[in-house]
């Protein structure tokens, strides 16, 4: 132990608890990290502050008196004042807003971020699109161009807390004057007052506007993509600096692709006959239904080979959706599903069933499943 604390605050060891309170006080109003300019003055307040902590505790100051550790171990601050108050609360307390003021507040502040949604059709979301769209936000008023008041008035210092924004009670306690801060309640902090507000906004140098807006959208982009413009969000109030605007993306469903990834997934039913004996057949891409599309990419030729089945999947490589970061397209997937005929007629149902007596299939079914059927469900259970 090689600290003095009774040296430190100046007093014999066989001062009265007034006495240390009293020489305490004295000193921490003279280090205070408020009011002391001098070099080590922080060092010496902490230093103080530990030393009151000790012998303001009977318990600790019994400890030390005795040439034990009153700090138990812990180190200084590690535990309460008194054990009822917490040190910097006592600190608050006695010389208001505790270790250095906050001063007035200013009316100067960044304007809040905003969140817009914009729906688009999938062809937009595939090959990206400038598209208008119509947002209201806070802009800067523009009768007092953000300053709040009237005819270029300027604010004036507040008369209740002089310009400080905060206002100070003090309480009578046991350690003296208890002074309480808190924000004045007649300048709501700001230290000073707009005594002429602007008309058209209300001291608030901003006001609601609708206003039109141009946003870029990239390629390959899906639901939940949010694009960020910035400073185009809510400006501040007395005229800070705007927030950003941030557009997020809903691709609406589109009645023939479903996407997965960068792939585009449809479904093609095909005739039973197409299926068995083979058909080459055009379908749509995503492209023919972008602005300018050159005739040969809005359409992909497919081709059904004789005897598929229901299941199978062709690719058209590179007629997906663009890649948003990177090169490239996705491909457009064609899940096929063979369409069994209905409401025949007379004929047709003739024609089927000399088939049928043709293919030996006009007998009773028996049912059979293909060893291989078996052999992939026990794959798939073991
Ligand atoms: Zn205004
Ligand atoms: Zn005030």
């Amino acid at each position: 132990m090689t600290t003095d604390y009774y040296s430190l605050l100046g007093v014999p060891r066989d001062a009265s608890d007034e006495e240390i309170k009293k020489a305490y006080r004295k000193l921490a109003m003279k280090y205070h990290p408020d009011v002391a300019s001098e070099e080590g003055a922080a060092e010496k307040f902490k230093e103080i502050g530990e030393a009151y902590e000790v012998l303001s505790d009977p318990q600790k100051k019994s400890v030390y008196d005795r040439g034990g550790d009153p700090w138990g171990g812990g180190g200084p601050g590690f535990s309460g004042f008194g054990g009822t108050f917490d040190f910097s609360t006592i600190m608050d307390a006695m010389f208001g807003g505790g270790m250095g003021s906050r001063g007035p507040r200013s009316r100067v502040a960044r304007g809040q971020d905003r969140l817009e949604r914009m729906s688009l059709p999938l062809v937009d979301a595939s090959f990206g699109v400038i598209r208008e769209i119509t947002i209201e936000s806070l802009v800067l008023c523009g009768s007092c161009t953000g300053s709040g008041a009237a005819d270029s008035s300027k604010p004036v210092s507040c008369r209740i807390c002089q310009g400080r924004g905060e206002v100070t009670q003090v309480q009578r306690s046991f350690i003296g004057d208890i002074r309480t801060s808190s924000p004045c309640p007649q300048c709501r902090g700001f230290g000073s007052i707009i005594e002429n507000p602007c008309p058209e906004c209300y001291g608030d140098g901003r006001v609601k506007m609708k206003r039109n807006l141009s946003v870029k959208v990239p390629a390959g982009v899906t639901t939940g993509n949010r694009i960020r413009l910035e400073s185009q969000g809510d400006v501040g109030s007395g005229g800070g600096p705007a927030g950003d605007l941030y557009v997020e993306l809903v691709v609406s469903e589109h009645e023939m692709f479903t996407r997965a990834g960068d792939n585009l997934e449809t479904t093609l039913k095909i005739p039973m006959t197409a299926a068995a004996l083979g058909a080459e057949l055009h379908l749509a891409t995503i492209d023919a239904e972008r602005e300018g599309c050159e005739p040969g990419d809005a359409i992909a030729m497919v081709t059904i080979t004789a005897g598929t089945q229901t299941g199978s999947k062709l690719v058209v490589k590179g007629r997906g959706v663009p890649k948003l970061r990177g090169r490239g397209r996705g491909d457009m997937i064609i899940h096929v599903v063979v369409s069994t005929p209905t409401n025949l007629d007379d004929s047709q149902r003739e024609l089927l069933g000399q088939l049928a007596g043709l293919r030996g299939e006009d007998g009773p079914i028996k049912p059979r499943a293909d060893k291989g059927f078996f052999d992939k469900l026990r794959e798939a259970f073991s």
